[in-house]
């Protein structure tokens, strides 16, 4: 068991680290996090315990490690080799475990990680010259590494824009790019898991993610498949998250899928609490950051699953620049529980995301969908 003297430490200062320290100071949670900008979502909200330091100062980011019981991630930044540095050194442990870890280093490790599973996903293989003469087009290529938010996604129409979807991605810089064949998605589903390494595993609740341009804009509660296939999508997903109980792997996991011709395919994982996941704040009776905190500092495994509410969230991007901006919503109906989390971010951006909205609906009378999009329309930011 986790010594519960110490804080739990969360490597990075961005919004999941502001929303994992939220739900630990509602928890009663010791915690620290250790970034490098003291203007950022965590330091602004949290400044006695935000620690500054870079992320390659192996000095300092050790003394931030040995002042931890243990230790969680809000992105996939470090590389495993720096944080078996920090383990072997100081003998904190990490959450997720760093074997787990290191299967979500990269889009190609975790390919060949589902693949080794007999997980199905899209064709897939790292890029080369020969390897993409047996795609056809379109495909879609992508940065194997650091792309997020679908900035690392080209999807590549004729052979013509190629060299361009290359460059885009830095394969000339040496940066490695994998191909997937384009599938024909209909719906896209998102679900996280919080897995103990000994087979326990919580269940959180399966979701719809809605993309514009491979950018996440809303995520539903609910699908909007009927409900006869949505329960044979989520028993499929169900499978495939147990395949992940049996390995051993520890941490709260964030998986993504396509719906295509009725089959399931994985797309990717993230070793974190995750934005498609934002609706537990609003809508179920724990959020995914209270699992974290609740599992990290007293080990608790509970609920088995998170339910959740009808609901829909809308990711909020600046529609301004400045460093002087506010939220202006429409007026929505009554029945609606509207709940606004602006990230605290210094600088309002076009396109940047600058917070989430939660409408929850407990009468399940509404269209979650059309509410969203005229959110979508009218919102100022
Ligand atoms: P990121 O890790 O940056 O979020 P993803 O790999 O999840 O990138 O891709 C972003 C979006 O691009 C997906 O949600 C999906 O809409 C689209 N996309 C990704 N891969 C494929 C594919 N193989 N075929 C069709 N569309 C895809």
């Amino acid at each position: 068991m986790i010594s519960q003297k110490l804080p739990i430490g969360i490597l990075g200062d961005g919004q999941l680290a502001l929303m994992l320290g939220e739900a630990a100071l509602a928890q009663g949670v010791d915690f620290l996090a250790y970034g490098n900008d003291p203007h950022s979502s965590f330091a602004t909200r949290f400044p006695s315990q935000f620690r500054l330091g870079k992320k390659n100062d192996q000095k300092t980011l050790n003394e931030f490690a040995r002042s931890c019981s243990a230790l969680t991630l809000e992105n996939e930044f470090y590389k495993v080799n720096q944080l078996r540095e920090v383990a072997q050194a100081t003998g904190v442990p990490f959450f997720p475990d760093l074997p787990s870890y290191q299967f979500f280093e990269s889009k190609v490790s975790q390919h060949r990680f589902f693949d080794r599973l007999g997980i199905p996903s899209p064709r897939w293989s790292p890029y080369t010259p020969e390897a993409v003469q047996t795609f056809s087009y379109p495909l879609v290529l992508k940065a194997s590494e650091g792309g997020y938010d679908g900035y690392g996604v080209r999807i590549v129409q004729f052979e013509e824009g190629l060299a361009q979807a290359l460059s885009d991605l830095g394969y000339s810089e040496g940066r490695p790019v994998l191909i997937e064949e384009k599938v024909n998605i209909e719906r896209e589903f998102a679900q996280g898991v919080l897995l103990d390494g000994t087979g326990g595993i919580i269940f959180l609740p399966l979701v719809e993610t809605i993309q514009k341009n491979g950018i996440c804009e809303m995520v539903l509660s609910r699908s909007s498949l009927s409900l006869q296939e949505y329960k044979k999508v989520e028993s499929t997903i169900h499978v495939i998250l147990k395949k992940f109980a049996s390995t051993q792997m520890r941490g709260l996991f964030n998986f993504e899928f396509f719906y295509v011709n009725g089959e399931v395919l994985i797309n990717e994982g993230a070793p974190r609490v995750h934005n498609s996941q934002h609706l537990t704040l609003n809508a179920s009776p724990v959020s995914q950051f209270d699992l974290v905190m609740n599992y990290l500092w007293a080990g608790k495994m509970e609920p088995k699953e998170v339910t959740i509410l009808p609901a829909i969230m809308v990711n909020l991007l600046g529609k301004s620049k400045g460093e002087q901006y506010r939220l202006a919503l429409p007026v929505l109906p009554p029945e609606i529980q509207v709940h606004a989390k602006l990230y605290l971010k210094k600088e309002c951006r076009p396109g940047r995301k600058m917070g989430h909205l939660n409408l929850v609906d407990p009468s399940g009378k509404f269209n979650l969908i059309e509410l969203a999009e005229r959110v979508l329309k009218e919102y100022e930011l």
